[in-house]
């Protein structure tokens, strides 16, 4: 892919890195990778090939067979699988091995301690891939969609990632920097010949060369951020009710497993238990509570605490009422108390239990609790669940029948991009406003380079070290 703007590039760092990059616990192979300018020689250290071979030999990205030995004991650790990249054409731009062992734990750490004993220290969280970054292969938004295609819930977060990891909001960026850039030129020229400047700066032509090729564009991101928010991070949804009206089993029916505890003894879901639902792409976490009520009991009434902090955070509340029974008093002290505490949620009233109460009207409660849309559903026998979901999706994405774009196709800035862009746009709007009230061209020029300077923030071009370090934090070791 083409990366038309330079990134800074930091010389490739002298040390050489080495961690697991597969999940802890068995499995079938585990991998290792070795990353810096030492990276073949350890390799060479601890390698028997099948075949001798020399390490200048190793040919490059080709998969040597052979035995990991310990070089101290001369004893076999484990036969593998490994293969040499060397700089510039590899993930970090270094020289990098990696070597597939058997996935076990004990094993991994051996060939980790053998490779730290021999010259290369452990990475960081994200090291990998920071070195890309700062080696010129990655722009930061790539490295950013790294992480973001490892944690995505739902395939349209998946395809999300991938775009970006494409570049595509990279090139989005760049294509707004390079008009920035020539509209400074302009500027410029307009300073240096300050007797020729009315000749120079159109106004009218910069004034519309900026809102439709810079400020419109900048709006248009910051508004997907918030849409890309709903694939990328999800949503919180908090189940409500009073006890057995079949919260667990709600929980466990959008789960199609029996994670939480389903019992009919009132008040057993003691805590709050929290998982991910894909709704429509949306990846949803649902909290099951023990229902918020006065309780003198002390293990329930922690659970009702979090309940209610959880209430606070959620957008979205499904208050289930029992079809088999006509509001109780309950029913609705438990709903006043939630719309009491509810400032900006979206509530839908789930009826549960139409099996066993199939002619009971929904209205009787819909219009006792104002109206709020309902949908009736089985818990228990998976009925009404597809049109809940349907509800849940239009609720938090308006009205409209989805979000009305591709996940795989859009451009996306997250909540970091979407910082920049706001700051980037800010400064956008004082040029515009500058050149309708004909400042200065020097100050024209302060506010574009403003512009820009956010924008490079998001690439990485400008961004601070302390940014990048809580950037590479949030990766796991080994990537
Ligand atoms: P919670 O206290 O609100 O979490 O309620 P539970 O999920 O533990 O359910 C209480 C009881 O109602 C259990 O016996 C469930 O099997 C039963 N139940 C839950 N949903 C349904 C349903 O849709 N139909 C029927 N017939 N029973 C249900």
């Amino acid at each position: 892919m083409n990366l038309s703007k330079q990134i800074p590039s930091a010389s490739s760092s002298e040390e050489t890195i080495a961690a697991i990059a597969t999940p802890p616990g068995p499995g079938g192979i585990g991998v290792i990778r070795i990353s810096g300018p030492l990276s073949l020689h350890i390799f060479q250290k601890l390698f028997l090939p099948r075949h001798k071979t020399k390490p200048q030999d190793y040919e490059n990205r080709r998969m040597n067979y052979g035995w990991i030995v310990n070089p101290e004991s001369g004893s076999p650790v484990d036969e593998v699988l490994a293969v040499v990249m060397r700089a510039p054409n590899t993930y970090t731009r270094e020289d990098v091995v990696e070597i597939q062992c058997h996935g076990s734990y004990l094993v991994l750490q051996e060939i980790l301690s053998i490779i730290t004993a021999s010259g290369a220290r452990l990475a960081q969280p994200g090291e990998f891939t920071k070195r890309a970054f700062l080696n010129g292969r990655l722009d930061l938004t790539q490295a950013e969609a790294v992480v973001d295609l490892i944690e995505a819930k739902t395939d349209e977060g998946r395809s999300m990632a991938v775009g970006q990891l494409q570049g595509r909001l990279h090139e989005k960026i760049s294509s707004i920097q390079d008009k920035l850039v020539a509209m400074r030129a302009i500027i410029e020229v307009a300073i240096d010949f300050p007797e020729d400047e009315t000749d120079i700066l159109d106004h009218a032509a910069l004034t519309h060369q900026l809102k439709e090729e810079v400020k419109n564009p900048l709006i248009e991101l910051i508004a997907r951020a918030d849409e890309g928010k709903i694939y990328r991070e999800g949503i919180s949804a908090v189940i409500l009710g009073r006890p057995n009206v079949g919260k667990s089993s709600l929980l466990n029916t959008l789960l199609e497993e029996d994670r939480a505890l389903v019992t009919p003894v009132p008040g057993t879901t003691r805590d709050t238990i929290e998982e991910f639902v894909n709704i429509k792409g949306m990846p949803v976490r649902i909290v099951d509570t023990a229902g918020i009520r006065h309780t003198t009991e002390t293990v329930e009434e922690m659970g009702i605490q979090r309940a209610r902090a959880k209430l606070a955070d959620a957008e979205l509340v499904l208050f289930m009422l029992d079809a088999t029974e006509p509001m109780t008093e309950e029913d609705q002290a438990l709903y006043n108390s939630v719309m009491e505490n509810s400032k900006k949620q979206k509530v839908l009233l789930v009826l549960n239990k139409i099996d066993i109460a199939p002619g009971t009207s929904p209205e009787q409660y819909s219009t006792a609790l104002g109206d709020e849309p309902l949908v009736s559903v089985s818990a228990k026998e998976h009925t009404g669940i597809l049109e809940l979901k349907d509800k849940v999706f239009s609720l938090i994405t308006g009205s409209r029948k989805g979000l009305g774009w591709d996940p795989g196709a859009a451009v996306v800035p997250n909540v970091r991009h979407k910082d920049a862009l706001k700051k980037g746009l800010e400064a956008c709007l004082r040029v515009e406003k500058g050149l309708e009230t004909d400042v200065s061209p020097d100050l024209l020029a302060i506010d574009l380079q403003s512009t820009l300077g956010h924008l490079g923030d998001i690439v990485g071009e400008t961004t601070t070290e302390d940014v990048l370090d809580m950037i590479f934090e949030t990766f796991c070791i080994g990537k």
